[in-house]
């Protein structure tokens, strides 16, 4: 065995469906006055969660935006602060949770995140900012959810295809866990039943949206894939899908389960042990092509025309992407990240691993 360093993160982790109704029981733990936080489009679920909290809520904030622009950043911290809150719920995907880290990272706070997407986030010490078109992000252990409700129920009104590209992005960070540089025994172990749970789970629920096995293994897959990003470090993958996201304002979610087969492609040489791990979790024999037909079976998006990017930004993007140096598998190029782009750009089903060998 390699040498490693491992930095076990502790989060509290109440995992069930019903649990939703423990909200302040576990609010009451870390607060006394929580500002209740969502996306417009979950805010029937924060006015629910404010009658449960009762005396507990101090507040509702229901105007939390993707990718966490700073204007929307300042009127949450505003908000908490007019109410005077030590506590907020973050209630929803990826972006509620964001908003409340953003919060969490000037007020010193703690999070109780309710996710109800496959982001992971809630696990993650990781933050972001936008400001200027630029999306900045960072680490810090004050924005880390230190506790974490999981219930199922309240991902089955997420509809198919959102559920299909949520899996995928996932999916994205346990695949870049297992071959990060600071990779660990626990982070790889998380990181493949990640996998595995979510490649079994995800088309149940695209099939079945109240499926509730199907939905509590989905979510349980999300929980271990935000553990493995917790502790490893993201690659070529997360750059090309942060920077993309900024200049073409793309979808989060979509662009991840877009991208994840053509980086996983461009790896697939660089990294055979993780290769190996991904397709055995997959019970396929490749991972590039295992993940590419997984997204076809769940009707997650394939193509990065299908979801917004204009064709004559693809040489801006290659050029964006090699511009700032950084750990992966394989040392990039622009040509390389060029191509990659353009079988990205159409959807097409990456090539097995003997063939991109001869390209
Ligand atoms: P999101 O939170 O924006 O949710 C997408 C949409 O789905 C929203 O309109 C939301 O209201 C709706 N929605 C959420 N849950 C629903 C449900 N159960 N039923 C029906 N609709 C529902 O999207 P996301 O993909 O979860 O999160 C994306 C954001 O999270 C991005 O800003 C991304 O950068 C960030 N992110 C951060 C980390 C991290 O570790 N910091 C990890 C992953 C994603």
């Amino acid at each position: 065995m390699r040498s490693f360093v491992h930095t076990q993160p502790s989060t509290r982790v109440v995992f069930g469906t019903g649990t939703f109704d423990r909200l302040a029981d576990e609010v009451r733990r870390v607060g006394a006055r929580a500002l209740v936080v969502s996306t417009p489009g979950r805010h029937q679920l924060a006015d629910e969660a404010g009658r449960g909290l009762g005396v507990l809520l101090a507040g509702l904030f229901t105007e939390a935006m993707m990718h966490v622009p700073i204007e929307n950043a300042r009127a949450a911290r505003e908000a908490a602060a007019r109410v005077d809150a030590d506590c907020a719920v973050a209630i929803g995907g990826g972006s509620a949770i964001g908003v409340a880290k953003a919060i969490a990272l000037e007020r010193t706070l703690p999070i109780v995140a309710v996710p109800t997407t496959y982001s992971g986030s809630e696990m993650t010490p990781i933050y972001g900012l936008t400001e200027g078109g630029v999306k900045r992000s960072g680490r810090d252990v004050r924005v880390r959810p230190g506790t974490v409700l999981y219930d199922p129920a309240l991902t089955v009104s997420l509809p198919p295809r959102v559920s299909g590209s949520s899996g995928m992005n996932a999916i994205a960070h346990a695949v870049e866990a297992l071959y990060a540089a600071d990779a660990t025994p626990i982070s790889s172990l998380l990181a493949a039943e990640a996998i595995h749970a979510l490649a079994r789970s995800l088309p149940v629920v695209v099939k079945a949206p109240a499926n509730l096995d199907g939905r509590a293994d989905a979510l349980y897959g999300a929980w271990l894939a935000g553990s493995a990003l917790a502790i490893a470090s993201m690659s070529l993958h997360h750059k090309l899908c942060h920077a993309l996201a900024g200049a073409f304002n793309l979808p989060h979610a979509e662009l991840h389960a877009v991208v994840l087969p053509h980086a996983t492609a461009f790896n697939a040489e660089a990294a055979p042990e993780a290769m190996r791990t991904i397709a055995d979790a997959l019970h396929v024999p490749e991972a590039a092509q295992g993940l590419y037909d997984l997204a076809v079976a769940i009707g997650a998006p394939l193509s990065l025309e299908e979801i917004g990017m204009p064709e004559d930004g693809l040489d801006f993007a290659a050029q964006l992407t090699v511009r700032n140096p950084y750990d992966n598998p394989r040392p990039i190029d622009q040509d390389g990240v060029r191509a990659l782009l353009d079988d990205a750009y159409y959807g097409r089903r990456p090539a097995a691993a003997a063939a991109l060998r001869a390209r």
